[in-house]
């Protein structure tokens, strides 16, 4: 990352298949962007899409060389780690992230660059009556409620990949290296100044999103694990609690041995507490492997990712 910016605005977006969305996105981003009367610059990271994406981009380059860079990666890594690429090597004083699926609306990007010029450092966006699913919708109120009780990142909207962020907040991410993480609070992490503004939020124009609900929960995970170590400490809590619970009933148990002599009909429930306790310290070891897995990951300091070619002027 160089030092010193030399345009004003960097617009960073992710792009995995999103061939049917990418002609209307140019169409709508660009006049958005002329409009601003300011420098500005566009960096697309390709997350490996299988379709027509890169091709697309290419073309976008040709036609915009001077402020479209394409960032190319060999397979996909994920929607954080093509955003980080592109941080890795913005230009401008403050940075804009975006999705490719015209979820968040271009236009509303003057609205945050408004924000920052009021002397913000980070403006994150919240979505204004959310259109996505039901489902998706309730379980992001969901994780929010967990997040703000875990960690002491206050966001109100931690989904909305709509935000903008001065440089050196980006630079903080940049250096810190981090693996499994998730932008909007890594970034608030780093903020001295931040501020929230309602965005429009649409439909996806077309396809249907690219994470799996089994994605969705690794990416909360990453949140929650990545920012506080509340659910380990919170799993100590309950153990113990099971313990000294555990102790009892063997004392109980003991003693009714004792003076009452044996009896058998206490064996099922006994199996019962035993089964319990064990799948405690199943979750217990998952958990824990959650943090293990990090840290060999960031111990490892393996390349995150593999950029097989960049097209971009100068
Ligand atoms: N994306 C990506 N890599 C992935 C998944 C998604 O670069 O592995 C991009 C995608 O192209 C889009 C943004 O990240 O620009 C958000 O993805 P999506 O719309 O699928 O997520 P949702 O809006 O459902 O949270
Ligand atoms: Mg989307």
């Amino acid at each position: 990352m160089s030092t010193a910016p030399s345009v004003f605005l960097s617009v960073v977006i992710p792009v995995y298949n999103e061939a049917l969305n990418l002609p209307m996105l140019f169409d709508r981003l660009y006049p958005v962007l002329d409009g601003l009367g300011r420098t500005y610059e566009v960096i697309f990271t390709n997350d490996g899409s299988a379709d027509r994406s890169f091709e697309l981009l290419q073309a976008r380059h040709a036609a915009r060389p001077d402020v479209t860079r394409v960032i190319d990666f060999n397979t996909n890594y994920g929607q954080h780690m093509a955003i980080m690429a592109a941080f890795e090597r913005v230009r401008g004083e403050v940075i804009v992230t975006l999705d490719a699926d015209l979820q968040n609306p271009p236009e509303e990007i003057p609205k945050l660059l408004e924000k920052m010029a009021a002397g913000h450092d980070y403006v994150g966006g919240y979505r204004l009556n959310r259109q996505d699913s039901f489902f998706r919708t309730y379980a992001s109120k969901l994780i929010n409620f967990v997040r703000e009780k875990t960690t002491n990142i206050e966001m109100t909207d931690q989904g909305c990949m709509l935000r903008a962020y001065r440089r050196p907040v980006i630079e903080a991410i940049v250096r810190s290296g981090a693996i499994n993480t998730f932008i909007p609070a890594l970034a608030y992490s780093f903020s001295s100044n931040p501020a929230e503004v309602g965005v429009k939020h649409e439909e996806r124009h077309a396809g249907v999103s690219n994470y799996s609900f089994y994605q969705l929960i690794r990416l909360n995970f990453d949140l929650i694990t990545g920012f506080s170590l509340a659910p380990l400490q919170y799993f100590t809590m309950f153990a113990g609690l099971c313990a000294g619970g555990s102790l009892l009933l063997v004392l109980v148990l003991a003693y009714r041995r004792l003076f009452l002599g044996a009896e058998a009909e206490g064996i099922f429930t006994l199996f019962g507490i035993l089964f319990f306790l064990i799948s405690v310290v199943m979750v217990g070891i998952g958990l824990i492997g959650e943090y293990v897995g990090r840290t060999y990951q960031v111990v490892r300091a393996r390349q995150r990712y593999f950029v097989r070619e960049i097209l971009e002027t100068k």
